[in-house]
């Protein structure tokens, strides 16, 4: 085709969105960090060669026609496709919300090396996870890693309002532990036990494989995800509903 040129890309299926009868839009997030957003004809035609490699979730070696409006992919090779978590309904549902915040967290044309991998992996603890608090943890530090990375790393060592050294409340507006004194004068303030701070700290803080290995309750580990789910929908300023659907926000 006349004024078009080709490149590739291996990237992270984040989104599909339908177009016309048989296309869908991809949202990808590339292995630089950027978000790429595609066309791929003929996707939804039962059988086609591209169906499989542009599932949700799949890491993907893709070829790309650019040129005026959205790139068309012309082809498509499967690295990692995530299969196992197709048959696990809690699990498919928190690597959705994960790549919901995934796609709020990257931006076309701004590469950033760490978030690639950072998705990946989590893609990959989706599917090692034992059980729901083991999931539940999974998200909330995804969550938690990415924004922080981004910019809105929580305070949890002193009061974010006057520095004094012990925090028993948490307030996600105000950015992190308040004392009790300040928290008097901030809407929202709630009660938080030095263990819970210490388990924010940690999922931020800690590997994956760390994390994996750890014991947690499902109490301590639903409260990580609420918190996390709370963080990024005040931070990134926008609804989150498949977190909202994961976590029963
Ligand atoms: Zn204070």
């Amino acid at each position: 085709m006349p004024g078009r040129r080709s490149k590739r890309y291996r990237a992270i299926v984040l989104d599909r969105t339908k177009l016309r009868e048989q296309d869908l839009i991809l949202t990808t997030l590339s292995l630089g960090g950027e978000q790429i957003r595609a066309v791929a004809k003929g996707a939804r035609k039962p059988g086609s060669r591209l169906a499989a490699s542009t599932e949700l979730f799949c890491d993907i070696d893709f070829l790309v026609s650019e040129g005026r409006g959205l790139p068309i992919v012309t082809e498509a090779q499967l690295i990692t496709g995530h299969k196992h978590l197709s048959y696990d309904l809690d699990a498919l549902s928190c690597a959705s919300a994960i790549c919901e915040v995934a796609r709020m967290t990257c931006y076309e044309d701004v590469e950033d090396p760490f978030l690639h991998p950072l998705l990946a992996r989590s893609l990959d603890a989706c599917e090692q996870a034992q059980g729901r608090a083991h999931l539940d943890v999974v998200y909330a530090a995804y969550t938690f890693k990415v924004l922080s990375h981004c910019g809105w790393r929580p305070i949890l060592n002193t009061c974010v309002s006057c520095g004094e050294q012990c925090g028993t409340r948490f307030c996600t507006l105000a950015g992190g532990v308040l004392c009790e004194s300040c928290a008097k004068d901030v809407e929202g303030a709630m009660p938080v036990e030095t263990w819970q701070v210490e388990w924010i700290r940690a999922i931020i803080g800690l590997t994956f494989d760390k994390l994996m290995a750890a014991e947690i309750d499902q109490a301590t580990a639903g409260f990580l995800s609420s918190i996390a789910h709370e963080w990024a929908a005040t931070h990134l300023d926008c609804r989150l509903r498949a977190s909202e659907f994961f976590t029963g926000a």
